[in-house]
């Protein structure tokens, strides 16, 4: 429930502003976090596009919960190599953005009916870190993540999307990493897209476009095209928390709208304020 006492108190924290943008990467491979790809370049021309936020609240595929979400409330988040098999360079990355504890705290308040705490143990994971490099490479902006609860369906986290929402006219940026199609079963590096990933990514720009959400989260009319794209679905998830924090007048436009390594889709997306 959001009581008048918690946006009280959000808007005494952080004064009205501008409404801030959305924004949805496909993040895929951590390695674009160190290689000059056509993404890395795309997620910095974009971040010399958005505005400056007093924070960056990240809903990552990567921190999943059961039953709860969690909301990082660390006043420093440690930057997480959360992967296995990768070179050097990439476990040496830090990205040494501050968090927003009473920000964080404030969000686990206006997320109390959606079973929400407080947590510091987590950080920013490879779905937040490697792509705030490029957007925001002077890690100067306050970020902390909130957790996905996998024991929810898909609606849920449109759910989460509408409530968060008000955060954007109190100038805080949300972001969400994942993929739009992600399925590491049927890679097939430098091969042709799978027809399922092609598939699966139109139906998604398409219904996105039409702001028709309530398909996008019909996970009995997604039926199995759903389960191929998706076998697990905690990379999809947070594209669907940016759909249900948008509203009718924000602008949408996609960017990076290709499959990588044959089932992975970089598409990613933004709606813009007006
Ligand atoms: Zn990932």
């Amino acid at each position: 429930m959001i009581t008048e006492q918690t946006l009280g108190n959000l808007h005494g924290m952080l004064p009205r502003s501008e409404r801030m943008p959305l924004v949805f990467l496909g993040h895929g491979s951590p390695m674009n976090a160190i290689e000059d790809t056509e993404y890395s370049r795309a997620w910095s021309d974009l971040g010399r596009r958005l505005p400056h936020p007093e924070a960056i609240l990240v809903v990552s595929a990567h921190w999943t919960t059961r039953g709860t979400t969690l909301v990082d409330v660390s006043a420093l988040p440690k930057t997480i190599h959360d992967f296995g098999g990768f070179p050097a360079e990439l476990f040496a990355q830090q990205y040494p953005a501050k968090g927003q504890p009473d920000l964080a705290r404030e969000v686990v308040t206006l997320l109390s009916s959606h079973r929400a705490q407080e947590d510091d143990t987590w950080g920013l994971d490879h779905g937040a870190w490697t792509v705030l490099k490029f957007l925001y490479p002077n890690a100067d902006v306050p970020v902390f993540q909130i957790s996905i609860d996998m024991t929810r369906g898909l609606g849920y986290q449109l759910e989460i999307g509408r409530v968060l929402s008000e955060l954007r006219n109190r100038g805080v940026l949300i972001l969400g990493s994942g993929n739009v199609v992600h399925n590491l079963h049927a890679l097939s590096p430098g091969g042709k897209p799978q027809d399922f990933a092609l598939e699966f990514d139109s139906l998604f720009a398409d219904r996105l476009t039409e702001r028709n959400f309530t398909a996008l989260s019909d996970q009995k009319s997604l039926g199995s095209l759903l389960q191929k794209a998706h076998p697990t679905v905690e990379h999809y998830l947070p594209a669907l928390t940016i759909a249900g924090a948008s509203d009718s007048r924000d602008e949408l436009s996609f960017m990076t709208d290709s499959i990588d390594l044959g089932s992975v889709s970089m598409r990613s997306f933004v709606f813009h304020a007006n």
